[in-house]
């Protein structure tokens, strides 16, 4: 078998489009934008290329950016003296800080101290709890950007075996949930599981969250399976790569998403989506 490749830049494009669309409806009809304000503390390289494509993919569908960057060396209370204001404007719906920050600030403080209303990357705590709980809320948007390339090829998750690997609070445990929302019987895995190939190929979706680059290959798969790679890694030879062996696995599975161009353009275009959709729950519209 050879897998076909799931396109999560085609996907995106579409998914931006509509967003698009929606916003410049809610400027005709308000006079307004939706608005993203978009925190970078310090100079991490990787960082600062995740904050202009965010950006960039802001500007073309129509989102104002408010952009804040901040030196590595700005307090704690500074950076939650900012939250608190950005929390307090008007023209702002959402709110991102970009992760990992300095060692000296706490991520819980900062993500704590952004309002729920405008926690458009879903890190929040109340965002984390209505996800549990199966209630209206933004969701975190790498996870809630694969279920969006699981519908665009027809994947239904009810009474499949999932196994998603990983346990993180931004990907692994939210994709565990939103696949068990969906009636997946769902597995997680992590450093501690045993034997994880055999467990890895019980599963009809199998999701690497890993951050070990081409870790999974042929032999964690099933005949057949679904195989979406969420890592972000380098190979040997620097260049940026998945947790997924992709030309091991694609002879085995029957859908696999890239790297670069799967879940990773996804990502910003749920970012956008909750972005846009932050700015309509001010009028009353649901999110989900
Ligand atoms: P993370 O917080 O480092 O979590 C990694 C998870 O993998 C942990 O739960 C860890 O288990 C588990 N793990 C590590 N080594 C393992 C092994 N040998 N066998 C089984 N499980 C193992 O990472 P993350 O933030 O979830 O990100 C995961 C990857 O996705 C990274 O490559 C990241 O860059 C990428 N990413 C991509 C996007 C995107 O938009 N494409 C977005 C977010 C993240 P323990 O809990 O036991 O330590």
């Amino acid at each position: 078998m050879t897998a076909r490749l799931i396109d999560g830049k085609a996907l995106a494009a579409r998914i931006r489009a509509e967003m698009k669309a929606k916003a410049s409806e809610l400027l005709a009809r308000t006079g307004r934008a939706p608005g993203l304000a978009v925190i970078l503390v310090g100079e991490n390289p990787a960082s600062q290329v995740y904050v202009r494509n965010k950006i960039r993919a802001c500007h073309e569908v129509g989102i104002r950016s408010i952009e804040k960057y901040l030196p590595a060396t700005t307090s704690e209370a500074e950076l939650l003296d900012l939250i608190k204001s950005l929390n307090e404007n008007p023209g702002v719906d959402g709110i991102l800080v970009q992760l990992p920050l300095p060692g000296h600030i706490s991520n819980i403080k900062v993500i704590d101290a952004i309002s729920p209303e405008k926690d458009v990357d879903g890190f929040h705590v109340e965002s984390a709890g209505r996800l549990l709980v199966g209630r209206e809320g933004f969701r975190p948007c790498t996870p809630f950007g694969i279920c969006a390339m699981l519908d665009s090829i027809g994947f239904d998750c009810t009474g499949k075996r999932a196994v998603v690997i990983g346990r993180s609070n931004i990907v692994g445990k939210p994709m565990s949930i939103m696949l068990l929302e969906r009636n997946a019987t769902v597995t997680i895995a992590h450093s501690r599981t045993k034997d994880l190939p055999a467990l890895c190929r019980e599963a009809d979706l199998l999701v690497a969250a890993v951050g070990r680059a081409k870790m999974v290959d042929a032999s964690y798969v099933k005949p057949g399976a679904v195989v979406i790679d969420v890592g972000m890694d380098r190979d040997e030879n620097g260049k940026l790569c998945g947790d997924v062996d992709t030309a091991s696995v694609m002879e085995k599975a029957s859908w696999v998403t890239p790297v670069p161009g799967g879940v990773g353009p996804m990502t910003i275009a749920m970012l956008i989506q909750n972005t846009v959709g932050a700015a309509l729950r001010r009028e009353g519209k649901p999110l989900n």
